[in-house]
């Protein structure tokens, strides 16, 4: 029986062990499909307070983890496979295996969407972005292209327009999904141009290791062209991770937990951290600020409970 189980190694759950770890309570922290979380796939992070050179996204969240370990926190692979939180301890499948707990922390993240072009994923980090505040920087006087139809792409496009020298939406249809005050402002800035009615087949260059350009296709007319791009940013949604939790914790309707305040969810000793629950803000910062408010609030829970 464990008194602390995280779901989530990024930074949120990172940060949850360190916390919960250094208050003796061993916890024990399930890695998930994707060790690290999402700054695991960036690389400079210039903006987590403390590093006045920046520090890369992997070697922040691997300290995060040592850090934890120090105290005395267990790391485990494998992902949660089965959920029972219908009453205490909650119980949890992983890789087959059953385990127990009293309290359970949910930082099991939100994974960006990708439109899946064969080169994509090869590029990320070397001018495929999902994430405009975090690697913005970076195209100082560049042509940034833009992906998407939302508020996300509007807000990424006029963002970076205080970066690049040009930063184009490209959109696969010719309504966009907006809200109207976010479009009238990208709209009314004059760096942000629209490309609708398109689809980017694939982004290119793998062999130098770097975006240099993109294939778009016009679907009304069919037209095929080039265009030289040095950021590609696909803003085109998250999705949280929840499934495994779906019909016992309560989400809003794209699947982000709900938040009943501090970092408690609908279900007592349960509690969440990170971009789970957290659709607005996603930074590495604001998840450690979460994480630590779960593990002080699973803390005293458990010594409410006498434990
Ligand atoms: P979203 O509203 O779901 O929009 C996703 C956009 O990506 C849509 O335009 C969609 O096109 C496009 N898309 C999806 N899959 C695609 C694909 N495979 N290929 C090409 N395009 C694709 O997601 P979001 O913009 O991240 O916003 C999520 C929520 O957060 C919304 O409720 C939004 O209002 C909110 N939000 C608010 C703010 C703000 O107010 N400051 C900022 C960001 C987000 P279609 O339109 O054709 O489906």
């Amino acid at each position: 029986m464990r008194d602390v189980v995280i779901i989530g190694s990024g930074c949120a759950g990172n940060t949850a062990a360190v916390y919960s770890a250094r208050a003796n309570l061993k916890p024990l922290v399930i890695k998930g499909h994707e060790p690290g979380g999402q700054l695991s796939l960036t690389t400079l992070v210039e903006n987590f307070p403390g590093f006045p050179e920046g520090i890369n996204g992997p070697d922040l969240v691997e300290n995060i983890k040592k850090q934890a370990e120090n105290f005395g926190a267990e790391y485990r692979e494998g992902a949660v496979e089965e959920a029972d939180l219908s009453k205490r301890p909650f119980r949890l499948k992983i890789d087959g295996e059953w385990l127990e707990t009293r309290t359970l922390i949910v930082a099991s993240g939100a994974k960006a969407r990708w439109l899946g072009l064969p080169n994509e994923q090869k590029l990320i980090g070397h001018g495929v972005s999902s994430c405009a505040t975090c690697d913005g920087f970076f195209y100082r006087d560049k042509k940034i292209m833009v992906i998407g139809g939302g508020d996300s792409a509007m807000e990424e496009a006029n963002f970076l327009t205080r970066f690049g020298k040009e930063v184009m939406v490209v959109h696969r249809r010719e309504q966009f999904r907006a809200s109207k005050i976010m479009m009238d402002r990208a709209r009314n800035n004059p760096k942000v141009k629209f490309v609708t009615s398109t689809l980017v087949e694939d982004v290119y260059d793998t062999g130098k290791g770097l975006v240099t350009g993109v294939r778009l296709r016009n679907v009304a007319t069919n037209k095929v062209w080039d265009e030289e791009v040095d950021g590609f940013f696909v803003a085109i949604g998250h999705i949280p991770n929840t499934a495994v939790f779906r019909g016992q914790l309560e989400t809003d309707p794209d699947g982000y937990i709900l938040s009943k305040g501090g970092a408690r969810t609908n279900i007592v000793g349960v509690f969440h951290a990170g971009d789970v629950q957290d659709r607005v803000y996603r930074q590495a910062v604001t998840a450690a600020g979460m994480g630590c408010m779960a593990a002080m609030e699973a803390e005293r829970f458990l010594e409410a409970e006498g434990h």
